[in-house]
């Protein structure tokens, strides 16, 4: 799984720095400063280019996605990393993905000042996706009879090029700026760049201070967080638009050394098709040798943090059937708390997957699966207390471990 880079200046003291595509809360070198970026839609990017002086870019728009991608069959779940380009436009002219070139280069965020034609994307962020998902299915055995992007980032990358006579040929060619070598083929004579739809991105990126907007305080978080604590008020904040936004959180007490706490979502949902409203509801669907004495409202949960797909799948599934009642309390807990880095509107995406991994028999899938819709009416952000052990960290009551290492190869998701 690749990370780009970003090379970037501080605006507060112009210091250059370098970010990872997955990094969010921003940390100036030099003048200490911390801000956050914010994400309205997606982020925008330009590849340097290393073209002649004289030549007129012409900035063609590449979709970008990153995350995991599952694929529900009907005798099983697949999950994949995906880790992809394809056009924006579709042109025979042009390459149809960045290939390794936005991988060795540092890309730098797009702004107004920005110079070049922009040729405006037509392909929308979903179709885009769809295509995408078609591409990881066709190996797969059977109907594909639900896929899901979860945790994904997807962002434009305006890859440079420029339209010359390519010597000693004399014929015109499109040349990767990049690079500043003519594609294989010539243009042919009919081309013009003005058929395309250009424009301005007119975008620029988008940082706040990271500031509690209820006390003032400095908030907490990592790099990659996607919400961040305030320790002073007893606040979690994610942002939204162009500010942060309050999360509603709790977490379950445990006392001792040791503990780390992992952020988990509950999520409530509506769901079609089944009775799945009840502790009772999900015994019956998962078909559990289970007698239930008291009856409770039923959640769905999924990790808050990135993880290998495999293991999302398996954390959701697990504790989801576990439907923990211990006693919460509405406070940060006193240690270590693990990054939020997966939004709760990614955690919205996984829950026809886990419910998939638990619905018994499996081919009442068949008939059921498509037509089901669950639809999020209420989440908690909840904090978890694992003991951290030599290689893993653990949860003794629900019987689950994350490895260490499989929590560092998810840095990069
Ligand atoms: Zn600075
Ligand atoms: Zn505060």
């Amino acid at each position: 799984m690749t990370n780009l880079l970003i090379e970037y200046q501080c605006s507060q003291c112009g210091a250059p720095a370098v970010l990872k595509e997955t990094d969010r809360l921003f940390r100036c070198d030099y003048c200490r400063v911390k801000s956050y970026l914010m994400q309205k839609d997606c982020f925008r990017y330009v590849l340097p280019d290393t073209a002649p002086e004289n030549k007129e870019l012409v900035f063609f728009p590449y979709w970008r996605f990153k995350g995991m991608l599952f694929s529900c069959l009907p005798d099983k779940t697949e999950s994949k990393f995906a880790d992809i380009s394809r056009q924006a436009v579709s042109s025979e002219h042009f390459p149809a993905s960045l290939g390794l070139r936005s991988q060795a280069l540092k890309l730098r965020f797009i702004s107004p000042e920005t110079g070049g034609c922009f040729l405006k994307p037509a392909l929308p962020v979903r179709e885009a996706m769809h295509i995408v998902g078609r591409h990881f299915s066709t190996s797969s055995q059977g109907p594909v009879l639900h896929q899901s992007f979860i945790g994904e980032t997807f962002s434009l990358i305006y890859a440079p090029f420029y339209i010359a006579d390519n010597q000693p040929s004399g014929s015109r060619h499109l040349f990767d700026a990049v690079l500043n070598k003519p594609l294989s083929s010539s243009l042919p004579d009919d081309f013009d760049i003005s058929l395309f739809q250009v424009g301005h991105p007119e975008w620029r990126i988008r940082l706040i201070p990271t500031l509690c907007p209820n006390c003032g305080w400095d908030l907490d978080g990592e790099r990659n967080a996607v919400a961040l604590a305030c320790r002073n008020c007893d606040s979690v904040w994610e942002p939204g638009g162009d500010r942060f936004r309050k999360v509603t959180f709790a977490h379950i007490p445990k006392k001792g050394d040791n503990v780390v706490c992992m952020p988990f979502w509950r999520i409530r949902a509506d769901v079609s098709e089944i009775e799945l409203d009840s502790y009772a509801d999900m015994v019956r669907v998962a078909n559990l040798p289970r007698i239930v004495k008291r009856d409770a409202k039923f959640y769905f949960w999924t990790p808050a943090f990135k993880i290998m797909p495999r293991i999302f799948l398996t954390l959701s599934r697990n504790i989801t059937l576990i439907q923990p009642r211990q006693e919460l309390a509405e406070e940060l807990p006193n240690a270590r708390l693990w990054p939020v880095t997966l939004a709760v509107t990614e955690a919205f995406e996984s829950l026809k997957i886990t419910l998939a991994s638990f619905l018994k028999p499996r081919k009442r899938l068949l008939t059921l699966l498509r037509d089901i819709k669950i639809t999020p009416k209420e989440f908690l952000l909840i904090y978890v207390p694992f003991t951290e052990e030599h290689h893993e960290f653990v949860q003794p009551e629900f019987q689950q471990a994350v490895h260490k290492n499989v929590l560092a190869m998810s840095e990069n998701l």
